[in-house]
């Protein structure tokens, strides 16, 4: 398995002030050519998440590492038709009200067969979670796309699962409340995770 870092430091209003590591690459690999490195300087991280609630769960978490000066780790899926990879996020406080992000790749299991590949729609009636890359249909339970036997919807609309609301949300109490290091739920930054 390739080792694969990136790392991204941000301001409080999340704007990007640099960025690092293998991102490029990464986000080639996976579709993300509108968000090179070069073209999201001084743009706000926001900007590149389709949902509201995947960008204010970013923003939840950033506001309490400048809030506490703590650190917050979580691991996150971020899937590809083909494969089905486990990276961790750590965010940890910087000078000057600033934070940077790292993303590690720390698992890459090859799905055969692979996944339907999949689109985003904001229209898509089923749901995906940017975060542990669960699916849902209206009605239905959220679901792992890569069990055997369960069809990864072909449009899909990204959000956070109640599950990882509940994890996210802990991790950041956990920070506000002196703890040491939020260390719980996972979070889907990466470029190219959700394409728009
Ligand atoms: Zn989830």
């Amino acid at each position: 398995m390739k080792f694969l870092q990136c790392f991204c430091v941000v301001d409080s209003s999340l704007r990007i002030l640099w960025v690092g590591g293998d991102w490029d690459d990464f986000a080639l690999r996976n579709g993300g050519s509108s968000v090179l490195a070069n073209d999201i300087l001084a743009t706000r991280l926001t900007d590149h998440i389709t949902d509201a609630a995947t960008a204010g769960t970013v923003e939840q978490m950033v506001a309490a590492v400048i809030d506490t000066q703590g650190s917050l780790r979580m691991d996150y899926r971020c899937d590809g038709p083909e494969e089905l990879r486990r990276f961790r996020l750590t965010i940890k406080p910087m000078k000057d009200a600033r934070v940077i992000m790292v993303h590690e790749l720390r698992d890459a299991i090859r799905l055969t067969p692979p996944m339907e590949a999949w689109t985003f729609d904001p229209a898509a009636r089923d749901e995906k979670c940017s975060v542990c890359g669960m699916v849902h249909a209206p009605g239905g339970s959220w679901t792992d796309p890569t069990l055997p036997g369960v069809q990864h919807p072909v449009l899909v609309r990204y959000t956070v699962c109640p599950s990882c609301v509940t994890r996210i949300g802990a991790a950041v109490a956990g920070i506000l409340d002196g703890a040491e290091a939020g260390d719980v739920g996972e979070l889907n930054l990466m470029p190219g995770c959700n394409p728009s």
